[in-house]
């Protein structure tokens, strides 16, 4: 693609990363396919190529206008886009320059400002997320109320809280667990929605790498990763966060180095590998971040690394394995995980459509209920074609964002594996009291041999 911009435009880094990236496209709209919004709207500023000429002339001329922001908004950065790109268009790290113009140079309506800063400062904060969590689960019972009023939003708010609080018994885990002297040593990251949300998954990953010899330790001084802030494009703030984590992991690492940052929630793992390239012009902190790229692994990468061991029981679940988005397309681990649960004993169903984002992608479904609804059914629809056991995911957000639309139970890949080599049920399975269900025999099974937590 041909750019216009001056000399003098290209002396500032961001002009000159965007012009970059957008030679790189040569229009051929191939991308357009596999972007949901496009599919779902067939409007050409809904998908990557017209989103692209939208943030070329955002760039060029210096201007934010509101059709800019209203489709750019609309893009779920699933990053499906990157994957079907002849061209290697750098799709992630263009959009991410336009939505912090967007944040500073650009105009929103006062309920999108203040929903922004309510998300900005409530989600990456367990401590005020979960008071947050608990007001939404007293309001629950008003969701379809708010609904009828035209309140799309507050009733897609609600609908993703949980209609059960989560378990008490779950603990943050200690940070003292790392003794092991000659073990592999990872420093395991919580995630903040994750750890108010289904602190089960962490405990999870805790036992299935101790079962495997890993030193697990959890740093106290972790925060968010801060992808939420920073897909709400405040970039100074994602890079405080990254600022932080850096320190606590480095901290760490200089009493015994570390193997590996092991990420259980797949959007944190995207972020957490960009940490170098959100730091690169940082000159204090470019190097470490760098490193701390380097040392990220989704749990599935570093189970594959160390081999996983063979399972304790051969369960052959049907599984529908939904591929979260910052998986397949953000860290391009899409057959991995299936390969994982499938030497793990399950029987692994292709959902149709899987490339298409179930509508979660961070804080979308509580900004855009409307297409992030509309995703959500249609994954939902696909799942059913299959009809599986379990629906199992590498990320909390897209879990709770299909929960609240089906009956089959939800279950984290981590989960799935803990549970295959040795780990108690899954919470989600152990709850399951339908006599009739395919999967309520092996429930009883892990009754009766105390393997439900
Ligand atoms: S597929 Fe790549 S090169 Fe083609 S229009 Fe899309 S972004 Fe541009
Ligand atoms: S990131 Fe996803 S929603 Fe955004 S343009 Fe690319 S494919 Fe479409």
């Amino acid at each position: 693609m041909q750019t216009n911009f001056s000399d003098v435009q290209l002396t500032d880094p961001t002009i000159a990363r965007a012009d970059e990236i957008l030679r790189r496209c040569v229009h051929c709209g191939l991308c357009t396919a596999t972007c949901p919004t496009y599919v779902l709207t067939g409007d050409e500023r809904d998908s990557p190529r017209g989103r692209i000429y939208l943030m070329k002339q955002m760039f060029e001329e210096r201007q934010v206008t509101a059709s800019m922001t209203y489709h750019i908004d609309r893009c779920l950065s699933c990053l499906s886009c990157m994957t079907t790109c002849p061209s290697g268009v750098d799709y992630m790290h263009l959009v991410d320059l336009a939505r912090t113009r967007i944040e500073t140079k650009g105009r929103r309506s006062p309920i999108q400002r203040g929903l922004r800063f309510l998300l900005s400062n409530i989600l990456p904060h367990p401590g005020r997320f979960r008071v947050a969590l608990m007001l939404g689960w007293f309001a629950r019972p008003f969701g379809k109320a708010l609904a009828r009023l035209g309140l799309k939003r507050s009733a897609a708010a609600l609908a993703l809280v949980p209609p059960r609080f989560p378990s008490a018994k779950h603990a943050r885990p200690s940070s003292e667990i790392g003794k092991n002297a000659d073990a592999k040593r990872v420093a395991l990251m919580l995630g903040c929605v994750q750890e108010v949300l289904a602190p089960s998954i962490s405990h999870a990953a805790i036992r299935l790498l101790r079962r495997h010899g890993i030193d697990v330790v959890v740093v106290k001084d972790e925060i968010c990763c801060g992808a939420l802030v920073h897909h709400l494009g405040k970039e100074e703030d994602a890079r405080g966060h990254a600022r932080r984590n850096i320190d606590a992991w480095t901290a760490l690492a200089r009493e015994k180095p570390l193997d590996a940052v092991v990420i259980t929630t797949s959007g944190c793992g995207t972020m957490i590998k960009d940490y170098g390239n959100l730091l690169a012009r940082d000159r204090g902190y470019a190097e470490r971040a760098d490193h701390i790229s380097e040392l990220a692994r989704d749990i599935t990468e570093f189970v594959d690394e160390i081999g996983l061991m063979p399972p304790v029981m051969w369960t052959g679940l049907r599984i529908a394995y939904q591929s979260a988005c910052s998986l397949q397309h953000g860290q391009k681990l899409d057959t991995l995980p299936i390969s994982l649960l499938e030497q793990a004993g399950f029987n692994i169903l292709q959902i149709p459509e899987g490339h298409l984002c179930c509508g979660s992608a961070g804080t979308y479904n509580l900004l855009e209920p409307g297409l992030s609804g509309q995703l959500r059914e249609r994954m939902l629809a696909n799942i059913a074609k299959v009809n599986p056991d379990v629906i199992v995911s590498a990320n909390i957000g897209c879990m709770m964002q299909l929960a609240g639309g089906t009956e089959t139970p939800l279950v984290h890949t981590v989960e799935m594996l803990d549970w295959a080599t040795g780990g108690p049920i899954p919470e989600a399975l152990a709850k399951l009291k339908d006599p009739g269900h395919p999967i309520e025999a092996l429930v009883e099974l892990a009754r009766n041999s105390a393997l439900v937590d």
